[in-house]
């Protein structure tokens, strides 16, 4: 028997991105199929899913969701289903899927997201004239009220789905006011230390979490982690309180997307066999960085610019690692202090540090291709995907040990190296010194090629494809919906 899904988050490959959520809402769909699941993708209708959606049939009117007419549309994007919920009023807008084009969440986020949740527990528990799924899946906080809403406020009275909410980053809440809650169309009950209260206001991940069936989120170390205030950020209470529903399955990623051998991104493709030929895409990064050529490890980093990623701790050993040696190219987005961080050190070591301000897909895919070493000196990471890009791209990871990393980056330490299964660096804490030794060690490794090149074999033999992490979904699901 075939499984339906309905799997409903604010973003989507190849759609909408604005992190690693995309990524895996995309291959959910890719991954299940050879489960015997069959995984419909929602997303808000913003002005880029509509022009995308091919086929688009409107399967559900609603004079006023949330105060705002909208519609549902069910169509295809690159051969898959997706259904858009169009509301010109709450999506159709410039900027990005959360904030403006001046970087300010828009201030009626709690009615886009919601509106979002109301129509995913419509479609997904028979509300409409669309067949009913057997599972709703929710991810993050903007998808969270919709098990909410299928636990409070179900369409109709028979069997409701089952309901799965993954956390992708519990940094993101979606924490609102208790003026709210009168417009969500909720009953009383609902405000409740396991329902949808959050502190004395309104929690969306938090209403998601207690109306779920199954809890998952990315790794099983983060999993682990959020029972911990400093990772759980006040929501490890209710993931104490439900340890029993929660699962921790890591992404995987997209092989016909990052595979060094087809991807047409790099000037030279290559596979663990003939990883000579990388030199041509290193050479390649560092002419397009501006950056001299020297036989030391070109470290690359591609990220958001944030607090999260480390970053603040990262410029503060910049000079260290380009007066031990070492060059650095920088891709990322985000924080105006950051950015200006790295341009100085970036004016302060001419040839030696090259940075690129922006979102550039096919950029990234250059660096994991060109780059030596990739540093990730992340406070928290739920799963982290651009590890596993580098990691099927030979270029060395060097990360914090913390949640997703932690699971998949094995350490090149003395018994990983004797053992001959080292893949990569970690560090613990992220500081100055952690930092600083890290970087030192990966220069000392990087000095001895045949090393380097067998810890580069060994991280290109890992599959971190999405094999395993769809059976585990699939298995989930069978579990919860028989
Ligand atoms: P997060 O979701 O926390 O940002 P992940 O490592 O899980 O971190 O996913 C980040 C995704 O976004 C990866 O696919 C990465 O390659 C991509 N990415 C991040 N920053 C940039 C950027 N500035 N340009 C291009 N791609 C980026």
């Amino acid at each position: 028997m075939t499984r339906s899904v309905l799997s409903v988050a604010s973003e989507t490959v190849p759609l909408v991105k604005t992190g690693g959520l995309a990524d895996v809402v995309g291959a959910l769909p890719g991954a299940l199929a050879p489960h015997d699941v069959a995984v419909t993708t929602m997303v808000p209708g913003y002005p880029a899913v509509l022009r995308a959606l091919v086929d688009g049939m409107v399967i559900h009117v609603y004079p006023s969701l949330m105060g705002a007419p909208a519609r549902l549309v069910a169509g295809t994007v690159a051969g898959l289903p997706l259904i858009a919920l169009d509301a010109p009023d709450l999506f159709s807008r410039d900027g990005g899927p959360y904030a403006g084009p001046q970087g300010y969440d828009w201030d009626d986020n709690w009615r886009r997201f919601a509106a979002l949740s109301r129509a995913a527990a419509d479609l997904a528990g028979g509300g409409t004239r669309y067949p009913p799924f057997d599972v709703l899946h929710a991810h993050d906080w903007q998808a969270g009220l919709a098990p909410a809403y299928l636990r409070f406020a179900p369409p109709r009275r028979a069997p409701a789905p089952a309901r799965v909410t993954t956390i992708h980053n519990m940094a993101f809440q979606g924490r609102f006011g208790a003026d709210i809650f009168p417009q969500l169309g909720l009953p009383d009950r609902a405000w409740a230390i396991d329902g949808v209260e959050y502190y004395g206001g309104t929690g969306y991940l938090k209403a998601g979490l207690e109306a779920s069936d199954a809890i998952t989120t990315v790794s099983p170390s983060y999993a682990a982690e959020i029972t911990d205030p400093r990772f759980g950020m006040g929501l490890e209470g209710v993931i104490l309180a439900h340890q029993d529903r929660v699962h921790g399955i890591l992404n995987g990623i997209d092989g016909t997307l990052w595979n060094p051998e087809t991807d047409a991104h790099l000037p030279a493709r290559f596979s663990a066999r003939t990883l000579a030929r990388r030199i041509e895409n290193k050479r390649a990064l560092e002419t397009e960085f501006g950056l001299v050529t020297d036989h030391g490890p070109l470290f690359v980093v591609v990220t958001r610019l944030t607090w999260q990623k480390g970053m603040d701790a990262l410029l503060e050993v910049v000079d260290h690692l380009v007066g031990a040696g070492g060059r650095l190219a920088l891709l990322g987005a985000g924080d105006a202090g950051i950015e200006a961080g790295f341009r100085a050190a970036a004016a302060r070591h001419p040839g030696r540090v090259g940075v690129r301000f922006g979102y550039d897909e096919a950029l990234s895919h250059r660096m994991q291709g060109g780059g030596d070493a990739l540093l990730i000196p992340s406070r928290f990471e739920p799963c982290g995907l651009t590890q596993l890009y580098a990691l099927a791209y030979g270029c060395v990871p060097v990360v914090a040990r913390t949640g997703g990393l932690a699971d998949t980056v094995i350490d090149a330490n003395v018994a990983a190296l004797a053992a001959d299964v080292a893949t990569g660096v970690q560090f613990d804490g992220v500081g100055y010194h952690p930092l600083r030794i890290a970087i030192n060690r990966t220069l000392a490794l990087h000095r001895q090629p045949e090393l380097w090149r067998r810890i580069q074999r060994n991280s290109m033999k890992c599959d971190f494809t999405w094999a395993r992490s769809g059976r585990a979904y699939a298995d989930l699901y069978a579990k919860l919906a028989p």
